[in-house]
């Protein structure tokens, strides 16, 4: 709806001659030029050329209720109107901050009945990694700083975000991890498994997780932080296992357990959470993406009772200008109603998730698909150059990208992580759209079958 038409018609030029993306070699981008997406309507994007996607990647991870909710743009324009911003910091708040507070947390667990506001996931990690030094200082535990997270881990882009994340070429730019941030292995059984069942897998991987204690010395270990399924590293679903194991370490050993929920939460995973989808209790619970859809930035912790009340008793000096900001807020209460009223968890539970799996499953006859997992509305079809042995092509980067870019051409928006395929779409997609997901994909791998062997 802009009315620069003239720059309307020569906005890839203007995007390449101004505009840094984000995780992006620009040389290479301007090469192919960018997409320019114009509108959406359900699970569908349309660019500016008219093309139709099914955005099967929800944006990313984050328009849960899908595109086109006129009612988040009427609540957003109605705050607007009323009061644009205020500040939560001089003992003010305002009423969507507090209400969303409310409402976020009433979803949470019955211990968990707190919640700080950010605008963005990696604000969240940044919130929760000075929180948990503050809790054990102000305990009266002050060697307690040192931090655990995992390989291929993904916690966000800040400093503090890439440190915890465990993704090596995030680390090569600017000399990361920071002090005091160390990583364990990762639950990625079909690569890293080797002749172990994918239970003992997940218990010597969370095994890791005491080892490191060890080494580290409880005294001086804060907290360890997870997601509760790893989304950016693959959607890597890990063994039954693992996660009633690393929950067991960390309440022995006196740590605090993070839950990543930034893209679990919301209902992707067929429970409001995902660290109740695998029924174990965090301590603190980052969240983000799908806490508005996407349709504003917002995100924030979840704060475990036992937690606030020793953060209650601090001033803990940390906050943004905009934590908590009202019209992100009223954006994120329509969300929230929406799925509620419209029971999109229940629905991803019962409905699509189980819909889902099943026409994935139907991928596992392909030569080229080794394993599928997926949990709710997050999927991962993992590939491989030799099913029987596991064996993975040379180059699983390659092969992802070319999956990738043939689902591109054909209309379904997907992400390749390696040589893994990943699926996130919103939590209304319906049954035709998997089927065409579902059918568009094995193409896409039928034609990579036959060009890169
Ligand atoms: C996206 C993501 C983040 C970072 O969120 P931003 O809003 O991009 O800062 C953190 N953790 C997980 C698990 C994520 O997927």
């Amino acid at each position: 709806m802009t009315t620069n038409t003239a720059a309307l018609s020569n906005i890839g030029a203007l995007d390449a001659a101004h505009h840094l993306h984000p995780f992006t070699h620009m040389d290479k981008l301007n090469e192919g030029g960018t997409r320019i997406i114009q509108r959406g309507e359900g699970s569908l994007i349309f660019d500016n050329q008219g093309k139709k996607y099914l955005d099967a990647f929800a944006g990313l991870w984050c328009v849960n209720v899908g595109y086109g909710r006129k009612s988040i743009a009427d609540a957003v324009y109605q705050q607007m109107n009323e009061l644009p911003y205020y500040n939560t910091f001089f003992s003010s708040t305002t009423t969507p901050t507090t209400l969303l507070a409310q409402k976020v947390t009433a979803h949470a667990g019955a211990k968990m009945n707190h919640v700080f506001f950010t605008n963005s996931g990696s604000e969240a990690t940044d919130t929760w990694f000075r929180m948990a030094r503050v809790y054990w200082a102000a305990k009266g535990m002050p060697s307690k700083k040192q931090v655990i997270a995992r390989r291929n881990g993904y916690h966000g882009s800040t400093v503090a975000g890439a440190s915890l994340g465990g993704m090596k070429y995030m680390h090569e730019h600017g000399a990361l991890p920071i002090e005091g941030i160390h990583h364990i292995g990762q639950p990625y059984w079909y690569v890293e498994g080797g002749d172990l069942t994918p239970a003992e897998f997940g218990l010597k991987v969370a095994q890791e997780l005491e080892a490191k204690i060890e080494e580290l010395g409880e005294d001086n270990v804060a907290a360890f932080v997870a997601e509760p399924i790893q989304g950016a590293g693959g959607v890597i679903v890990p063994p039954e296992s693992y996660w009633p194991e690393i929950a067991k370490i960390c309440k022995a050993r006196n740590i605090l357990l993070v839950a990543d929920e930034v893209i679990c939460g919301f209902g992707r995973t067929g429970s409001w959470f995902g660290h109740q989808h695998f029924g174990f209790e965090p301590d603190l619970a980052p969240i983000a993406k799908g806490l508005s859809s996407g349709y504003l930035p917002i995100g924030g912790v979840l704060v475990s009772d036992h937690v606030a009340d020793v953060i209650r008793s601090v001033e803990f000096a940390h906050g943004y200008t905009y934590s908590g900001h009202p019209v992100c807020a009223a954006a994120a209460i329509e969300n929230i109603r929406i799925i509620e009223e419209e029971k999109l968890v229940e629905r991803v539970r019962d409905d699509v998730g189980p819909y889902l799996a099943k026409a994935l499953a139907s991928l596992l006859d392909h030569d080229m698909v080794g394993d599928v997992q997926s949990v709710g509305l997050m999927a991962g079809i993992q590939m491989a150059a030799d099913k029987k042995t596991r064996q993975r092509f040379a180059k699983p980067d390659e092969v992802g990208t070319w999956v990738r870019n043939h689902c591109w051409s054909n209309g379904l928006i997907m992400r390749a992580t390696g040589d893994r395929m990943l699926a996130s779409p919103p939590l209304i997609i319906t049954h035709e759209e998997i089927d065409f997901l579902v059918g568009t994909l094995r193409n896409a791998l039928d034609a990579a079958w036959k060009e890169l062997r």
